[in-house]
């Protein structure tokens, strides 16, 4: 006998949590189905930078949002701890790039976001361990930080499971039912569960997730190599940052590590189970190169671990939040290596479209599914042209 419940998330990833736990907020007891474990997809080797700056507003205020009713009262808001350090983000743009930066910020302050443009000298008054070379204006986050993405994931878990939901590990979806252009339910190595919503939430596997509902979605995988480095005992205070100009970003890791990564060596269309989870040859020589040259402390540094992630990511580099033409299958996917600052209020905005038909925290609908059979792929008004959009 299947079993029955009102709503099935697949993955339990930050993503998934989120929508599970906004679903159980609303009243349903959504079952997350995870094929191996909670955090074990992207969201386990997220490098979770919160920042604000993208070139698309709608992006911004996800992380805005998220940032704003979410990552700055977890305890009251969600429960348990998401390991929130506001650090300060700084976006440092490329020189030819000062006027899409200005741009940007304007925008990004028309939300209600607290940025705005610095100088390089400003940056070296704030940061004395920067080296403000090679530009001239970045833009500036005081608001902004990182977190830790499982704690945040487990903590949208545990806060969903006291209201109803129910989180089954080492179970993962095979099939996906569906009868009379409705989806009725799944099957899993566990057993069939019946469900009149599915939501595919399941990261690098989506497209596959998709495809056991018969849709095609454009999504390949991103792998994405990241460092650890142990902190120089010299080392002053460091910003969360993008660093457009040295190509790789960096943030503290508690007070002994650097988190740091680029994206010169990172690589499309891995096939989301590869093994091949060590970083490429280069990896370390060159970003440790490329930093050097923004913190020349970091020479003093040494490496203390590496680890390879791997996300959806889509023609766009922009996420899917959409229903579909099967009634009641969803799509929270493709979240292109940047989903997890955007999660709350994702969540949140895709649990609206689910249960009331219209997103109201965020407007979702730009990142609709259909936006790619439209031809109407997301642009931002004053784009970088980088992965880190
Ligand atoms: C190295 C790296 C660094 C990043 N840094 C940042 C950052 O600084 N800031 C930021 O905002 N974002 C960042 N991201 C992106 C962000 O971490 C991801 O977008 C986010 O974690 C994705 O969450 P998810 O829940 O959609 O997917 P995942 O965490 O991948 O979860 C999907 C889950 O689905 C499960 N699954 C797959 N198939 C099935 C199936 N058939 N049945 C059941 N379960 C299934 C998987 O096991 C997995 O646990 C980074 C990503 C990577 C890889």
């Amino acid at each position: 006998m299947p079993q029955t419940t009102n709503a099935i998330v697949i993955g339990a990833g930050v993503m998934g949590a989120s929508i599970a736990f906004h679903l159980a907020e609303r009243g349903l007891k959504p079952t997350i189905l995870e094929r191996k474990t909670t955090a074990s997809g992207a969201t386990g080797h997220s490098s979770g930078l919160i920042r604000m700056h993208y070139d698309l507003a709608a992006e911004s205020e996800l992380t805005f949002k998220s940032y704003q009713i979410y990552f700055n009262d977890w305890r009251n808001r969600i429960g348990g701890d998401s390991g929130f350090q506001k650090t300060g983000f700084l976006q440092i743009a490329k020189r030819e790039h000062e006027a899409k930066l200005r741009g940007n910020v304007a925008n990004q302050q028309k939300l209600g976001i607290n940025t705005s443009v610095i100088s390089a000298d400003e940056v070296e008054r704030l940061f004395p361990d920067l080296i403000a070379d090679h530009f001239d204006y970045a833009a500036y986050e005081p608001d902004s930080g990182y977190a830790d993405a499982t704690l945040t994931t487990n903590s949208f878990l545990e806060s969903a499971k006291r209201n109803g939901a129910t989180l089954i590990q080492n179970c993962e979806v095979t099939a996906i039912n569906a009868a009379g252009g409705k989806v009725i339910g799944v099957d899993t190595a566990q057993g069939n569960f019946d469900a009149p919503i599915v939501v595919n939430v399941a990261g690098a596997w989506a497209k596959h997730v998709a495809s056991l509902a018969g849709l095609k979605v454009p999504l390949e995988t991103w792998t994405h190599d990241v460092a650890f480095l142990h902190r120089p005992s010299s080392l002053g205070r460091i910003p969360a940052c993008i660093d457009d100009v040295t190509n790789c970003y960096f943030r503290p890791e508690g007070s002994a590590l650097i988190l740091a990564a680029g994206e010169d060596e990172s690589l499309r269309g891995e096939e989301p189970d590869a093994e091949d989870q060590t970083p490429t040859d280069t990896f370390l020589e060159k970003l440790i190169d490329q930093m050097a040259k923004r913190i020349p402390k970091i020479e003093q540094s040494g490496l203390h671990s590496i680890h390879v992630g791997r996300d959806g990511i889509t023609p766009d580099q922009r996420a899917i939040y959409s229903g579909t033409d099967l009634h009641g299958f969803y799509l929270a996917c493709g979240l292109s290596g940047t989903g997890f600052k955007t999660s709350p209020a994702a969540g949140a905005s895709m649990a609206e479209l689910i249960l009331d038909g219209t997103p109201k925290t965020v407007d979702i609908t730009p990142f609709r599914f259909s936006r790619f059979a439209e031809g109407k792929l997301l642009q931002g008004e004053f784009g970088y042209g980088n992965i880190w959009k």
